[in-house]
């Protein structure tokens, strides 16, 4: 049996309809600049309209809020480094992707205080904490603090309280950004309901293509320009435009959208199946972050494992040990340490990230796999 993919919370496969969507503007015909004043300039300019509504439409946003980027990482750069006026404050939370909290450093240097506020056991946001990083942060009047927290976590999975937050932040004049990358496949997402002032996204988070993400900017809400050259979309983020990549992103912004209720339901049941199988096998096995996550994410500890030891053994499961922007790197997970979790437990820790292709043989394959690796190893007693 081929490989069994899930690691969906890595990346994605590209869905088909996202690659019928994209070729024509590949082929040689295609060529144009989308700021070129002739015929094929325009077309690549409307096919890039037509996608800035796909995408804002995903959000509840209007197209002209969405600034395309390469991806959430620049995305979560932008939010972070181009909306602060001088002096003003960051909340972060705890168990943000590693693009946000690695912000964090080069905005102190710009003379930003900064602040991680800490997560409970699940790795939910303490409002309190949030509360009272707030008041310091708007009793320094330097402008509206930003408050940066993800829509769901891409480790465990946890679903944070946005519309919460947001009122939190209003009342004391901050702004709100939030990482929304791994909630928008399976949950519907409403940017101005949230009363979410800045959203990330990526493209192949979402059954899209990589190099392309975009940040959504809400109507008077400054983003300054991160580089001087170039006028491209009003100067907010210049650099010509790649219209394939665009086109793919709008495409699998409108699936997503079509297909996030359904798909969701679907992705969890499969969830639960998973879980229900390790957790019948396998005693002393926790589940890490909230169950009733994101869709596709089972995070696991299997008392006595090395994870990595035991995956390496397992090279027919791509799956994740704590962050996948971490494999390969020893550091024990960020966001499990966040949650209270040893350094111990973060290396007995896998990721399961489910996804639009997985099906139900895989994930009684992957089980059976696993299960049998554990005994191997003489992790986990049946
Ligand atoms: C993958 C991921 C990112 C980074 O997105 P890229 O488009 O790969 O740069 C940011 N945030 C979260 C939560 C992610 O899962």
């Amino acid at each position: 049996m081929s490989a069994i993919y899930l690691d969906h919370l890595a990346s994605t496969p590209l869905d088909p309809q996202v690659l019928d969507a994209m070729l024509p503007w590949w082929a040689p015909g295609a060529a144009g600049n989308p700021q070129a004043a002739h015929p094929a300039g325009w077309r690549a300019a409307d096919a890039i309209e037509e996608a800035r509504g796909h995408i804002a439409a995903l959000v509840g946003a209007r197209p002209g809020a969405v600034v395309f980027t390469s991806g959430a990482t620049e995305a979560n750069t932008l939010a972070l480094l181009g909306t602060l006026a001088p002096g003003a404050a960051c909340l972060v939370s705890a168990v943000e992707h590693p693009s946000v909290l690695g912000c964090l450093p080069e905005l102190r240097r710009r003379g930003h205080p900064t602040t991680i506020v800490p997560v409970d056991a699940d790795g939910r946001v303490d409002p309190n904490a949030l509360e009272r990083a707030l008041a310091v942060g708007a009793a320094a009047g330097t402008g509206p603090a930003l408050v940066s927290v993800m829509a769901a976590n891409n480790e465990v999975g946890t679903i944070q309280p946005l519309a919460g937050i947001t009122a939190l932040a209003r009342r004391h004049g901050a702004l709100v950004h939030s990482d929304a990358v791994q909630a928008l496949g399976t949950r519907a997402l409403d940017m101005p309901a949230l009363g979410l002032d800045l959203l990330s996204l990526s493209g192949h988070k979402l059954n899209g293509p990589m190099g392309i993400g975009a940040l959504l900017v809400r109507d008077g809400v400054r983003l300054a320009p991160p580089s001087a050259g170039g006028g491209q979309q009003g100067g907010r983020r210049p650099g010509t435009l790649p219209t394939a990549l665009c086109v793919g992103l709008g495409a699998a912004c409108r699936l997503a959208r079509a297909r996030a209720e359904e798909d969701g339901r679907r992705i969890a049941a499969l969830r639960d199946r998973l879980w229900a199988r390790l957790e019948a096998e396998l005693s002393g096995i926790r589940r890490n972050g909230a169950a009733n996550g994101l869709a596709g994410c089972l995070n696991v500890t299997i008392p006595g494992i090395d994870a990595a030891d035991l995956l390496l053994g397992l090279p027919e499961l791509a799956l994740a040990t704590g962050s996948a922007c971490r494999s390969g790197d020893a550091e024990p997970s960020h966001v499990l340490l966040a949650m209270g979790r040893s350094a111990e437990d973060a290396h007995a820790s896998l990721r399961f990230g489910l996804g639009r292709t997985t099906r139900a043989e895989e994930v009684d394959e992957a089980a059976a796999r696993l299960v049998a690796a554990v005994r191997t190893a003489g992790g986990c007693p049946p």
